[in-house]
């Protein structure tokens, strides 16, 4: 038996029990939940290992909207759509980047998924399926999202819970995988096991199936260092457990990794002051920059104190893109105060009010305020002459270089305000590179018997290449967390009883 990290494994404690599972999933995040949810529904015995004290990986946190075409709840909406229709809108929205065969096998399933979803009472919002603009919109309204005071992904994790049967699957928290071992023969290589480290010290667990669904690293510089060099400075996004293990452990075995270079920016994010490198959670806190939701009053500018797009556009791809140009992925909004009485919301999201902004303003620890341009740029660390050359060039009535029209205040009475934001890693691109079964495929060709990668593991820039295509993390995790464990319970089914 060898290991991944190519090192002698430890001692097997044991052989597994005759009638003990052989399938075990690494991660409960939306991926590994929705397997374990689904394998405990259909009798077969499984053991979940999550390394967190909590079950629900970035579900605590995650917007948590899905797309599907071919619903229950389309049809009952009348909603004419198809799995291939949003097969070829994927594709479209990711100008053919993305990993066609996955996204082929995310789309044919996802409905299966969310009509799962749906008989065990998802909340879904009335609204929805709906068309959402937040991304590139799709053609067809086949994006859905739940109803939750806290966040979408709460919706899920609440929803799929109450299902797992933990005499069916047995769970481990706190427990981390940190080998996956393999046995090479003449043949393919085979699973046969994971090595963990938790509270009960280092095991080895026998298995002949392990579904990895260990999720991303967007927040792990070091994998972001690896695999995204460019981008390795993106403010972290998501919950710290997304450090890449099953990435580490895969690329150990010899499997590549694909869509790293994929990388988009989530915008209008702020650096938490408490927590450097972290954006605040979109629910607590950040510039409203999708002009679909709200017409911004501000102008951006980047560290030359210059603009660089227009505010107001629509598209959310085009200034995304205009943000990837800029120095350190970096973009001030600038406001002054007649923007934040008359304007009909306030710049900073989710809700805040404007004496809100003023107070926060106040405090100066992210959000400032100053009585003359010069001193707002002195303040956030802007060249003083090109932002007031900025100001004023926005204040002429000459033709906007970047195409706005939409300027309902000219931006010269003070006090003014002031927000850096920072592009963003909500959730990490690249993958290893798997077959038709999900199974990795290491770099000589040979998938791995008996392995399988789910969910963001498998990288956004597979399903969304160098885009956005809405829902499409959140839904193939699901999907195929519903598919593989169908499978396994057919092949169980199949199977000759010993
Ligand atoms: C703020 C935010 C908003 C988002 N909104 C959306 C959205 O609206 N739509 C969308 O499609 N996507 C969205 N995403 C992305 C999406 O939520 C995630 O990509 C998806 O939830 C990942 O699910 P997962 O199960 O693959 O991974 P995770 O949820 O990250 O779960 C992985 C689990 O594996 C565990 N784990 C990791 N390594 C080990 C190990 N070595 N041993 C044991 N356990 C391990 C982790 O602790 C974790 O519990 C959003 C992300 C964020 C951060």
């Amino acid at each position: 038996m060898t290991g991944s990290s190519g090192q002698a494994a430890p001692t097997v404690t044991g052989p597994p029990p005759a009638s003990g599972p052989a399938t075990v999933i690494v991660g409960s995040g939306n991926a590994g939940l929705a397997a374990a949810v689904r394998l405990s529904q259909r009798g077969v015995p499984a053991i979940l290992v999550e390394k967190n004290a909590r079950l629900g990986g970035q579900l605590h946190l995650s917007g948590g909207a899905f797309s599907a075409a071919g619903t229950r709840r389309q049809a009952a909406r009348g909603i004419q759509d198809s799995p291939a229709e949003h097969y070829a809108d994927v594709l479209r929205i990711s100008h053919g980047t993305a990993t066609a065969p996955l996204v082929r096998l995310a789309t044919e399933h996802a409905a299966t998924a969310v009509d799962w979803l749906d008989a065990l009472g998802f909340p879904f919002v009335d609204e929805c399926p709906a068309i959402v603009r937040g991304h590139e919109p799709y053609g067809r309204a086949r994006t859905y999202w739940g109803a939750h005071p806290r966040n979408g992904g709460a919706a899920i994790l609440e929803t799929l819970l109450p299902h797992l049967d933990r005499a069916v699957v047995e769970v481990r928290t706190g427990e981390q995988v940190v080998e996956i071992l393999t046995e090479t023969g003449t043949g393919a290589p085979r699973v046969t096991g994971i090595r963990t480290i938790g509270p009960a010290g280092e095991r080895v667990v026998p298995a002949t199936t392990v579904i990895m669904a260990t999720g991303g690293y967007a927040a792990s510089r070091e994998l972001l260092a690896q695999l995204q060099p460019r981008y390795a400075q993106a403010l972290v996004g998501c919950l710290p457990h997304a450090t890449g293990d099953g990435h580490r452990m895969l690329m150990d075995l010899g499997v590549p990794m694909t869509g790293q270079d994929t990388y988009l920016p989530t915008m209008g994010m702020i650096e938490d002051p408490d927590s450097p490198g972290y954006a605040f959670p979109l629910t607590r806190a950040r510039l409203v920059v999708d002009a679909n939701a709200r017409l911004p009053w501000e102008i951006w500018v980047n560290a030359h104190g210059e603009r660089f797009v227009d505010e107001t556009g629509l598209s959310p791809d085009h200034r995304e893109r205009a943000l990837l140009r800029q120095p350190e992925l970096s973009m001030w909004g600038i406001w002054n105060e007649a923007a934040l009485r008359h304007a009909p919301s306030s710049p900073i999201g989710p809700d805040w009010t404007a004496e809100q902004v003023r107070a926060e303003a106040a405090a100066g620890r992210w959000l400032h305020r100053a009585d003359s341009v010069a001193e707002l740029a002195r303040m956030v660390g802007l060249p003083p002459a090109a932002l007031s050359r900025t100001l004023a060039g926005y204040a002429t009535d000459q033709p906007d270089p970047f195409g706005r029209t939409y300027r309902p205040d000219p931006l010269t009475e003070p006090p003014f305000y002031a927000v850096r934001t920072t592009g963003a890693m909500l959730l990490s691109r690249g993958g290893p590179v798997v077959d038709e079964l999900l199974r990795p495929v290491t770099t000589s060709g040979a998938s791995v018997e008996g392995l399988h990668a789910i969910g963001e593991l498998l990288g956004m820039g597979q399903f969304s290449g160098d885009a956005f295509a809405g829902g499409m993390s959140v839904g193939p995790a699901l999907t195929f967390g519903v598919w593989i464990a169908d499978r396994l319970a057919e092949q169980r089914q199949q199977a000759p009883a010993r």
